[in-house]
């Protein structure tokens, strides 16, 4: 068998060191396998020859065999146009060249028969192929005869002559190449099992496919591979962490947990909170360590049930610590959590990239002797060296780029890993699910507290702020809240600045009787959380900020959401957004202010946000409209490699399938060691050595 993979690109006839480097710089191509993992974009019909006879205004490519009689410029200067007359015996059709005129006049001759390809336009009544593909009949390629295919190309490509064309010519080399069979990376049963083309097969046949059967299946089987070694890697992982660490054990539920339940809970546990804590103490008593994943619809109450499984922790002698991915969260997870924790006798500690000095000191050496119960910080505290004297159990609050790689590192800290607990409200598609987090155990809070009122949301051009201003002006008479909510501001965008700045006169002067606060990126944290504060507090009533508000802020008095460009936010963002407000009592509402012309996308973004308040539903929406490659996180978790043919959304049901089969394989196999699998964990090994991420891992 021969090694497609250690032959550098630029060896392969047609290409040289000129070409490979721009390949290797705008395809990440080295080798000769790489460039055949470069597949078609699109596919086109070449199975038939045409007459010319038989030509229609209604075709939208057409194939014809035949000659050229004579060359003609047409006009002067820039308009000028170069026209072959081209004939296959029934008739005659122009093919018309703008530009290149002088490239073709050379490369095509005569009376030679040609295979020509394009798109007819009818012209004086005369059919014409502008810019068509011409092949001499004797170095008719692969494909001519049946679905041609497509390749994407750069710039930069096209400027060394590497068009679609040319990429076809050098794939085509390839290919004759694969006579030889390459190393198959399926086992055999695998293969048998699913009908799967061989490796070899299909990488003939995504680049020349015969027919559309064929395609279909030469796809099926890359797909197949793709997706299996996603979930083969995110499953043997899971495995090997259960064989590797043992979990400390939290046996009891001791006083600090049982004291806070009778004596500091200010509300009652909903049913739902009540089944994920009871789960959460199962997997806390088993002696693995806990890894599971906390979905919860914004205000579902995850907070508390944070607090009350690091509450298990301290029973049994362990330190806690939660982690949110802004400051401001972070704060405010410590306000709520010290709050209800007073009078109990327990340090919480909170740890920012602000806290400096003396004050950072003092909470790293109790920290280190253990005098701190719970620390709160955001992300700094896993960068920064912070020793804990025991750390039993790591939260991580609304972290959506959170994957495997990051989780692993924390447990460097620690000799045994600390139980981790990761909490979202951005609901995970299934799909992606079984992918980003597919090696976590899931516990779903389906059920708001009590008493709360849908949110009713409601769409309104920019153009009748006068109104809204007066419906806003009631609901703050009444003692509500108001966020106003702008664009992100970054550093390049200064109009988002100017936006909000304006945003906030104009509010000021609408509302001359109320305090208006301001938050945003830019803001020192101090300022930040001085201002928060205000508005926290009820002093200012109403908020103007950009989306640094965005995850988990909880002002339960807050009751009106105003999202102003909201045609510029994401669905997901849309919702959590949305989910700053309607955590009181009161009817709540979001106002969703934008233009009055609207991009066909962004209607539907409206409408859907209008429609339900159904986080699931919203990010299956978000999902389709965006692509899965925009959301966050695809990209660096859980994937040993990028997607090349694969696409999560529309091979979900592959996915699923492909999931149980790895299962299969890894309970069997659970230390990776029967013969028959060797194929597939070497494969694997090599897989996790190209991603950087993975490689730390395993
Ligand atoms: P999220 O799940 O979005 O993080 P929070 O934990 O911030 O939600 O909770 C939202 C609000 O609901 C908070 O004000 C919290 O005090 C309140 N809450 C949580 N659990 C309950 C409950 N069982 N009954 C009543 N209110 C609750
Ligand atoms: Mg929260």
């Amino acid at each position: 068998m021969f090694d497609l993979d250690s032959r550098d690109i630029k060896f392969l006839p047609g290409v040289g060191p000129q070409r490979a480097s721009v390949l290797q710089q705008e395809l990440d191509v080295r080798t000769f396998l790489d460039l055949l993992y470069c597949f078609p974009y699109k596919y086109v019909d070449r199975s038939r020859i045409y007459l010319i006879r038989e030509m229609d205004g209604s075709m939208p490519f057409i194939q014809l065999k035949g000659r050229i009689v004579r060359f003609e410029k047409v006009g002067e200067g820039r308009g000028q146009r170069l026209v072959a007359h081209f004939t296959d015996g029934t008739g005659f059709v122009d093919l018309v060249w703008f530009n290149g005129i002088k490239y073709a006049l050379e490369k095509y001759k005569l009376q030679q028969e040609y295979m020509v390809f394009g798109k007819p336009a009818l012209f004086n009544r005369r059919f014409n192929i502008a810019h068509p593909d011409i092949d001499a009949i004797q170095d008719l390629r692969l494909s001519s005869m049946g679905l041609r295919p497509y390749y994407n190309t750069t710039d930069r490509m096209k400027r060394m002559q590497l068009n679609s064309a040319a990429m076809e010519k050098l794939m085509a080399s390839l290919v004759k190449l694969l006579k030889e069979p390459v190393p198959e990376t399926l086992t055999p049963d695998i293969l048998e099992e699913n009908r799967l083309m061989s490796l070899t097969e299909a990488l003939t046949y995504i680049h020349f496919p015969a027919n559309a059967e064929t395609l279909r299946r030469a796809q099926y089987r890359l797909k197949f591979e793709e997706l299996f070694y996603v979930q083969l890697n995110i499953l043997r992982y899971a495995t090997d962490r259960q064989h590797k660490y043992r979990g400390y054990v939290f046996s009891r539920v001791g006083d600090i947990f049982n004291g806070f339940y009778s004596h500091h809970l200010p509300f009652q546990l909903t049913g739902a909170q009540k089944r994920v804590l009871k789960e959460i103490r199962k997997d806390l008593g088993s002696g693995r360590q806990m890894n599971r994943l906390l979905q919860g619809d914004v205000g579902s109450g995850k907070t508390l049930v944070a607090l009350m499984t690091m509450l298990m922790a301290l029973d049994n002698g362990f330190q806690a610590c939660m982690m949110a991915p802004t400051e401001i969260l972070a704060n405010q997870h410590y306000d709520t959590v010290s709050h209800m924790l007073q009078g109990m006798g327990l340090r919480v500690e909170l740890l920012t990239g602000s806290i400096k000095g003396k004050r950072r000191e003092a909470i790293l050496q109790g920290l280190r002797t253990g005098e701190v119960h719970i620390l709160i910080g955001t992300h700094a505290v896993i960068e920064d060296p912070v020793t804990f004297s025991s750390l039993g159990l790591v939260i991580i609050d609304e972290q959506h780029r959170f994957g495997v790689a990051q989780r692993a590192r924390l447990w460097g800290k620690s000799e045994r890993p600390p139980h981790v607990l990761v909490m979202t409200a951005t609901p995970i598609p299934r799909t992606l699910a079984m992918t980003l987090y597919g090696d976590l155990d899931v516990s779903v809070i389906d059920e708001l507290p009590p008493g709360r009122k849908p949110i009713v949301t409601i769409h309104q051009f920019d153009s009748h702020r006068v109104s809204m201003y007066r419906s806003i002006g009631k609901q703050i008479a009444e003692g509500r809240q108001v966020y106003f909510v702008y664009p992100l501001i970054k550093e390049s965008e200064k109009i988002d600045l100017k936006n909000l700045e304006e945003g906030y006169l104009n509010i000021c002067q609408a509302f001359p009787d109320c305090t208006v606060c301001k938050v945003h990126g830019k803001m020192k944290p101090a300022e930040k959380d001085a201002q928060m504060q205000l508005f926290a507090s009820g002093q200012a009533q109403i908020m103007v900020a950009t989306t640094v508000i965005e995850v988990g802020v909880n002002v339960p008095n807050a009751s009106v959401m105003v999202i102003e460009n909201a045609e510029r936010f994401g669905l997901s963002q849309l919702h959590q957004l949305r989910g700053r407000v309607g955590r009181g009592a009161d009817q709540s509402f979001c106002i969703l202010v934008t233009g009055y012309k609207l991009g066909e996308d962004t209607r539907k973004r409206i409408e859907i946000m209008v429609r339900t308040n159904d986080g699931f539903e919203i990010a299956e929406a978000d999902l389709k409209l965006r692509g899965p490659g925009d959301l966050e996180g695809t990209q660096q978790s859980g994937m040993p490699f990028d997607l090349k043919i694969a696409d999560l959304v529309r091979d979900s049901q592959l996915l699923q399938h492909v999931r149980q089969i790895a299962q299969r394989i890894v309970a069997a196999d659970p230390t990776g060691s029967l013969p028959e699998n060797r194929l597939l964990w070497e494969r694997l090994k090599k897989l996790r050595k190209e991603k950087e991420d993975w490689g730390a891992i395993s």
